[in-house]
């Protein structure tokens, strides 16, 4: 039981962000570990947050959302929380994919007003979580935040620095997967150490894209000018010296789309010019509308309301120009990676 658990714990942690702008929605992990109607299992579980992040997948009819996960302190130490799941937490913390705040409903409030994001609670207004047929599904309670208010953009077009030599929040590290939303008492604090945050100078800029197959979004990834990301079949991060990321299609591709497909296909990089794309496959990559192969080799850069087709239903581009679902072959649709969700011995 217990290696399942963690095997569906693994799963959640890759749902889990503090970049604003790749999440979907902010929640306060507390109140979800206690919500026991959603399953009618034990006092508090880590996995029903699990549960919740499959409703809001369902909700947007995308897959591997992510969330801003908030961890009030207090949870840390709730033994009604099995030790393993709040070791597991506690980890989360210190890897920067979950924030350990003191008084984590401000702070959920906070990150909703300030980054734009819906809040996912049973009590307050936004997208409302209940138990459903197979776990939990939203609903829309009250207005949800169209988008980072000023304040927000401002916020988040700075890089922060912590002082805490810990923090994994604020690090150089991040630079290429974004930072979390600074918290505000007057100045930019570091929401887990109460410190205030130096201003090293502007954001890298960032552009969110996503990659559709079969006409259902499978996964948002942030682009920064900090460093390529590779996309393919199954990239190899070590490209040209570059610490790129890596965005590994492999798991979506149907037998077909796996020839076509390089293991590394496209690279995409944003600099001053705009979004490039290079395409390094064997094969090729067209950019609609129009259908137009575009040149191997050579950056390409993305206009708007533009994207690339790597294989018929396999395309990258930002979210919303894609064009309308239902045009890729229904082959393309594979089952959703959920190997880590199976049972050991299937
Ligand atoms: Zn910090």
């Amino acid at each position: 039981m217990r290696f399942e658990v963690s095997h569906v714990l693994d799963a959640i942690e890759r749902r889990l962000t503090t970049e604003p702008s790749l999440a979907r929605g902010v929640l306060d992990l507390a109140e979800i570990v206690r919500y026991v109607d959603l399953d009618g299992g034990r006092p508090a579980t880590v996995v029903r947050l699990g549960l919740v992040i499959d409703a809001i997948a369902r909700h947007l009819g995308e897959e591997n959302v992510s969330v801003y996960c908030i961890v009030d302190k207090q949870m840390l130490s709730d033994l009604d929380v099995p030790s393993s799941e709040r070791m597991v937490v506690r980890r989360w913390a210190d890897d920067g994919h979950v924030e350990v705040v003191q008084g984590a409903q401000m702070r959920v409030r906070e990150v909703s007003e300030v980054a734009g994001l819906p809040i996912i609670s049973r009590f307050l207004p936004g997208w409302s979580t209940a138990p459903a047929p197979g776990g939990a599904a939203i609903t829309v309670r009250g207005p949800v935040p169209g988008g980072p208010s000023d304040l927000g953009r401002r916020l988040m077009s700075v890089r922060w620095r912590c002082p805490d030599p810990e923090c994994a929040l604020f690090a150089d590290m991040r630079v290429a997967v974004g930072q979390p939303l600074p918290a505000l008492r007057g100045n930019p604090l570091c929401p887990r150490h109460g410190a205030p945050l130096a201003d090293t100078g502007p954001a890298p800029i960032s552009d969110v894209l996503a990659v559709r197959v079969g006409g259902i979004i499978k996964q948002r990834f942030l682009v920064t000018s900090a460093a390529p990301v590779l996309v393919g079949r199954a990239p190899d991060g070590q490209w040209e010296g570059s610490d790129a990321r890596a965005i590994v299609l492999g798991p979506w591709l149907d037998e077909g789309a796996v020839k076509a497909i390089s293991r590394t296909h496209l690279t995409v990089s944003l600099d001053r010019a705009g979004l490039s794309m290079k395409d390094v496959s064997m094969n090729g990559a067209w950019v609609h509308p129009g259908g137009d192969k575009i040149a191997p080799q050579q950056p390409r850069v993305l206009g708007p309301g533009e994207y690339l087709e790597l294989y018929p239903g396999v395309e990258v581009g930002r979210p919303g120009t894609f064009g309308p679902a239902g045009v890729a072959p229904q082959s393309v649709l594979v089952d959703a990676p959920t190997v880590s969700f199976r049972p050991p011995n299937s």
